[in-house]
């Protein structure tokens, strides 16, 4: 699936091309922590998979909040951005969220710059966060019926939580939606009324067949790096035998992260 959106998106670049539009992605990276080296690595190679033009800027964890600003303004300036990811999380005593919103919501590739989560609201368009615009292309690229489901979101982050939550009640997709997170009772139980449940915790193997009803469609969105690789929230083989469809990580939502990240970057061009 992935790669029939990236097969879109490089047609989509061709076309820009014609008309005169070059589409660049920034990333900004700050600190060491090799998860995120890992991650950035693969926005890179996805971008210039699909003929995209890339930039790379990195600044030690010693940075202070004004460099990063002056950072992020700097590639705001550039006519060669037309969309911007800042690698969240920034190492302690920074704060991602002023950074982001330091990004112009014109080049906000993350969707995830207030202006851009107020327009999800109101439900104009606009890029949306990734990582839950990749769940929603998955549920519609299987035909996975919405409408009158019940799903429930584990999770109330504003990077996946609350928006995947929100896009799923939105007019059109109308879920009835229940959001979970570490202060609720009885969680198994409530996970157990879900058509579809999607896990964004960060705690391989919290979900098990307890939390899942027979057919239930059951999105992982958890990735966490343990000493056995990169674990999701479920129980992934316990879990399969009893779900109607199942993501796997990896090689599940992470992709259509990816995926949606470049889709945004299109839009952002286009606009
Ligand atoms: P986060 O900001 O740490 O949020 C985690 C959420 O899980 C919080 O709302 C928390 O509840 C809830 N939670 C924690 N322990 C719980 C428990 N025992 N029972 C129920 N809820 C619990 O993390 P995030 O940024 O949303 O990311 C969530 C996971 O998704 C992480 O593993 C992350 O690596 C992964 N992720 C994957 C992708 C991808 O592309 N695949 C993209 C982004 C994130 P409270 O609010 O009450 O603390």
């Amino acid at each position: 699936m992935a790669k029939v959106v990236k097969a879109q998106v490089a047609s989509d670049i061709e076309q820009l091309a014609a008309s005169g539009i070059q589409v660049g992605l920034a990333t900004l990276l700050v600190g060491d922590d090799p998860a995120s080296h890992v991650y950035v690595g693969y926005k890179h190679k996805d971008a210039n998979a699909v003929g995209m033009s890339s930039i790379h800027v990195e600044l030690p964890a010693s940075a202070s909040q004004d460099e990063v600003f002056a950072a992020v303004d700097e590639l705001n300036e550039r006519q060669d951005v037309t969309g911007m990811i800042v690698q969240l999380p920034l190492p302690d005593g920074l704060d991602g969220e002023a950074a982001v919103e330091r990004v112009l919501p014109t080049k906000d590739a993350d969707g995830l710059h207030p202006f851009n989560l107020g327009r999800m609201i109101l439900g104009r368009p606009g890029p949306l966060p990734a990582t839950p615009s990749g769940v929603m292309t998955i549920l519609d690229h299987y035909g996975i019926e919405t409408a009158g489901k019940t799903a429930v979101v584990i999770g109330r982050s504003f990077l996946v939580g609350k928006p995947m939550a929100l896009l799923l009640g939105a007019k059109g997709v109308d879920a009835t939606v229940i959001q979970t997170h570490s202060r609720t009772p009885d969680l198994a139980s409530v996970c157990a009324t879900a058509d579809i449940l999607i896990t964004a915790i960060g705690r391989p193997g919290l979900v098990d067949a307890s939390f899942v009803k027979p057919g239930a469609v059951v999105i992982d969105v958890g990735t966490t790096r343990t000493d056995d690789g990169l674990r999701g929230d479920v129980v992934f083989e316990e879990v399969a035998e009893i779900a109607g469809a199942i993501t796997p990580v990896p090689g599940g939502v992470g992709p259509m992260t990816r995926a949606s990240l470049l889709t945004n970057t299109i839009g952002l061009a286009r606009a």
